[in-house]
């Protein structure tokens, strides 16, 4: 049976557009299908916690390309319709409605999902999760003064939606399981800043809380805590991380751990499907280790690089993570993996503003986390970028010493 050449990406969002437009500008001219679960035109999720959130941007504004892109580059889309099935034996997917798509190579960028909070009264009206341009929407519409907005979960996106809830005029309280924020992603020192600037505008933050139910006849009005307290709230937004969105795979018996398993070049174990953005966990070359990131720039990095390789090409996932958080006047900058670091050292770079190193055993910079003022962190943020990447040993007590260049660090030994 004969049968056109095909590229089928599945998921509609900022890495599956990507990569569709990266697949024509590197030359490929045979079919191309972009299929996404959502029924508005893929668009960029961060300004959703932020701009969206104080009106200041629309949804919209955050599409990636308009209709006529589309149109012109010959990509065939079809939004608002979920990939139900993938049979590897005969090469197609299965939309829901029962069309069955043919393709040469496949691309699996379907996501991560919020994660739920799995206790009574989860599901009452004003009970949020934040992932879409509808959600984000539905949640902006809650920030009016002085409303009571609870989050669950100090990460990025709820201290995000509390810094937006406040400049909404809301009176916003963060519950929080661990004992700090942003457990995972930041130095402890970095979470602290970010959370001494939260209570510095109001937010009242907890750490260590236990929450029990969501409580509400039509509406949630509370939420009651492990020690019998009840907070009373107006909305609720559930902020307590994402799952990569694994199911097709998982169902068309790929390797799956942590999302879709794929190597530094984005490859699944079958040699013709390939996975890339928030759904794939991959061997990061530098590091020497499997990851999943969950940022913009690795959906933006990762599309292209999946593209190429499906065109046939080499490349592989090198690049230092990096991605950033908003709140208020300060943003939050990460590069590399500051988890990996078994030892870290404090630049301060301003009145309000710190970078924290951290160095592997061996004395190799393995990430850098600035908590301040853009202006006051971005550049030695973007400097231990290239030093990470060059696996450069650094000295501590100049990486201290704000007064010392990054730059000038560049001329030590690389590992
Ligand atoms: C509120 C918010 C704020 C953020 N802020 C920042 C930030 O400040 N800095 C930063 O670096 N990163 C930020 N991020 C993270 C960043 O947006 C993500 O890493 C990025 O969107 C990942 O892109 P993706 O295409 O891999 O996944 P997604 O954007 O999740 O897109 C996946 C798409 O696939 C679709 N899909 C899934 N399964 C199927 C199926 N079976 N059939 C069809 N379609 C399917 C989904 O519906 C979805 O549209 C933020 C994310 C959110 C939600």
């Amino acid at each position: 049976m004969s049968r056109q050449e095909r590229m089928v990406i599945v998921g509609g969002g900022q890495c599956g557009a990507r990569a569709a437009h990266a697949l024509r500008a590197n030359g490929w001219d045979g079919a191309i299908t972009l299929i996404g679960g959502e029924r508005t035109l893929p668009y960029e999720r961060p300004p959703l916690s932020k701009a969206v959130l104080t009106g200041e941007r629309s949804t919209a504004q955050g599409t990636l390309y308009g209709d006529a892109f589309y149109e012109e580059q010959r990509i065939d889309t079809q939004f608002g319709r979920r990939v139900v099935a993938l049979d590897r034996q005969r090469k197609t997917v299965c939309v829901e409605g029962g069309h069955v798509i043919a393709y040469s190579k496949l691309l699996l960028a379907t996501g991560a999902a919020p994660r739920s909070l799995a206790v009574p009264g989860c599901t009452l009206p004003g009970v949020y999760t934040l992932r879409t341009d509808v959600e984000a929407e539905n949640i902006a519409r809650q920030l009016l003064p002085r409303r009571r907005i609870a989050i669950i979960g100090a990460g990025f996106i709820g201290l995000e939606v509390a810094a937006s809830a406040v400049r909404m005029g809301c009176e916003v309280v963060v519950l929080e399981a661990a004992p700090r924020a942003l457990m995972r992603a930041v130095p402890a020192l970095v979470a602290e800043r970010i959370v001494d600037l939260h209570r510095s505008m109001g937010v009242d933050v907890r750490f260590g809380v236990k929450v029990l139910r969501f409580v509400g006849n039509d509406v949630v009005s509370g939420i009651e805590l492990a020690e019998s307290e009840v907070v009373g709230c107006d909305a609720v937004v559930i902020g307590v991380g994402v799952t990569p969105c694994t199911q097709l795979a998982q169902r068309a018996e790929l390797d799956v751990a942590d999302g879709i398993v794929v190597d530094s070049g984005l490859r699944t174990s079958d040699a013709s499907i390939f996975a890339a953005g928030d759904a794939c966990s991959f061997v990061h070359p530098l590091f020497d280790k499997r990851i999943r990131l969950e940022c913009w720039k690795n959906a933006e990095d990762q599309a292209r690089i999946a593209a190429l390789n499906m065109l046939g090409h080499e490349e592989t996932c090198r690049n230092v993570p990096w991605f950033w958080s908003d709140h208020y006047d300060m943003t939050v900058q990460v590069a590399g993996l500051p988890s990996l670091g078994s030892s870290t050292v404090v630049r301060e770079t301003g009145a309000k503003s710190c970078v924290v190193f951290a160095l592997s055993t061996d004395g190799v910079l393995v990430g850098a986390s600035g908590v301040g003022p853009i202006g006051d962190i971005a550049k030695d943020i973007r400097m231990s970028q290239d030093l990470i990447a060059r696996r450069m040993q650094v000295s501590p007590v100049a990486l201290m010493d704000r007064s010392v260049r990054l730059r000038s660090l560049m001329a030590a030994d690389a590992l």
